[in-house]
């Protein structure tokens, strides 16, 4: 039997940062972070294509139900605790500069998420805080108040305050842990996933991007605009990452079979599009459109919309017919793709739903019926965008816990 004041279940970013709060805030305190697997910040290594997008700049950040399709309201409280400014702060006063792409995504200057992984195992190392390996938790009791934590390998733990930080409950296991503590959860499902096209229209245009698209989710209020890449499944790139954030309950609940609409020129309303066709056809009347080049559209994608339009390449702009001409118009604003089934590509998954946020205190992320019971970190009901908005959450959730651990007190140390 090992006891522990403090006890904190997963070493991803949220946990690892929930353990040096608490130990920088009471130093006294013994904690203990006990992990499944062999090591900690596992995500934070491959994060980022491996460079982790750490936070992103907040200047830019209008409002957060742009960025946080759950969670957004929540959060103002959370983040005006702890701020991406605070991560920034945090990690500079522990030499780890960071630097603001032009999209406003921040990342170490070195561009290794190894540096991050280096600079909070040191920190862990430096007040002594004990991560203890191929630990994983299955089961939790409270008796008298403390926790009993019970392992796989039927080893017991017990602690005073108990930090849950394993993040997305995308398993039975991670689901069978949190019902053995009763704790009230929304439907996971899964996020940020790019679109499976089976025969897609687009094949053999691998590799290409688009600057500026407007996909839409057919018959419904989702649309984003931004890039898009075809790549060889069907489509991805951060608008439709975005999307599929956004979209993420409905598409689960349409097992993945959905239509999209994409304008690949959105800068256009529909009565200016029809003008800039137009004058294009006019002033280039003597030439076949099918070589012409029209700006922001890569001519091989433009070549390949009109042999599905099956207008004869030969014509000439000024022959093309008024019906030839609407049909164009429909391919290039409207154009249908049918995605099926869920692509099984990693590029940024992340889980939305979790912990109910109505049962939390977001004061301290304690959860309200259980005093001593932190829950951090993707777990919860919050979800964000690519751009370094996930890891925002888990460093401000993470730190509002451990500080709060042990009383309701709240000093930011940075
Ligand atoms: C490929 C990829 C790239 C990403 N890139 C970025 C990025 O650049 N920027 C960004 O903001 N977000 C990014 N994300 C999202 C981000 O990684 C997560 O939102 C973040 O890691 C969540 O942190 P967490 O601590 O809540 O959970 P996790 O990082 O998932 O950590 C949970 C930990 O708990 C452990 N655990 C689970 N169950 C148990 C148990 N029963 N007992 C003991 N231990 C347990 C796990 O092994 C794990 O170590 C990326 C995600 C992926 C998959």
């Amino acid at each position: 039997m090992i006891s522990a004041d403090l006890i904190i279940v997963g070493a991803g970013a949220s946990g690892i940062f929930a353990a040096l709060a608490a130990k920088e805030k009471y130093p006294e305190k013994k904690i203990l972070i006990l992990e499944k697997t062999t090591k900690a910040l596992s995500k934070v290594k491959i994060s980022g294509g491996g460079r982790c997008n750490v936070t992103h700049d907040w200047r830019r950040v209008d409002h957060l139900t742009n960025f946080y399709p759950r969670g957004h309201k929540e959060l103002r409280n959370v983040f005006s605790a702890f701020s991406a400014e605070d991560t920034i702060l945090w990690f500079q006063n522990r030499n780890v500069k960071l630097k603001i792409e032009d999209d406003g995504r921040m990342f170490p200057i070195t561009n290794s998420s190894q540096t991050i992984v280096d600079c909070l195992l040191n920190e862990c190392d430096k007040l002594e805080i004990k991560i203890v390996y191929s630990t994983e938790i299955d089961l939790i009791e409270i008796h008298d108040r403390k926790f009993s934590i019970r392992t796989k390998s039927s080893k017991q733990y017990f602690c005073n305050k108990l930090i849950l930080a394993v993040g997305g409950l995308n398993t039975t296991k991670g689901i069978q842990l949190i019902r053995s503590l009763n704790l009230e959860s929304i439907e996971t499902v899964p996020s940020l996933f790019s679109f499976n096209i089976p025969n897609s229209a687009l094949a053999g245009l691998e590799g290409l991007s688009l600057e500026n698209c407007e996909i839409q989710i057919s018959e419904s209020k989702f649309s984003v605009t931004g890039p898009i890449i075809i790549t060889h499944w069907g489509i991805s790139g951060p608008a439709v990452l975005k999307l599929s954030s956004f979209a993420a309950e409905q598409l689960f609940h349409q097992n993945y079979n959905f239509k999209i609409l994409i304008n690949f020129f959105p800068e256009y309303n529909e009565i200016q599009f029809f003008e800039f066709i137009q004058k294009t056809l006019k002033n280039n009347s003597k030439i076949k459109f099918y070589n012409h080049k029209i700006k922001a559209i890569p001519s091989r994608l433009f070549q390949r919309l009109f042999s599905i339009s099956k207008i004869s390449e030969s014509k000439n702009c000024a022959d093309l017919s008024k019906s030839e001409i609407q049909t164009l118009i429909n391919l290039f604003t409207k154009f249908t793709l049918s995605c099926s089934g869920k692509t099984t590509y990693k590029d940024e998954f992340v889980t939305a739903g979790g912990i109910d946020l109505k049962k939390i205190n977001l004061k301290n992320m304690e959860y309200k019926t259980i005093p001593g019971l932190f829950v951090v970190g993707e777990m919860i009901n919050v979800d964000g965008i690519t751009g370094g908005f996930n890891f925002q959450n888990a460093w401000s959730t993470g730190y509002i816990a451990g500080v709060n651990s042990f009383n309701n007190d709240f000093n930011k140390i940075n």
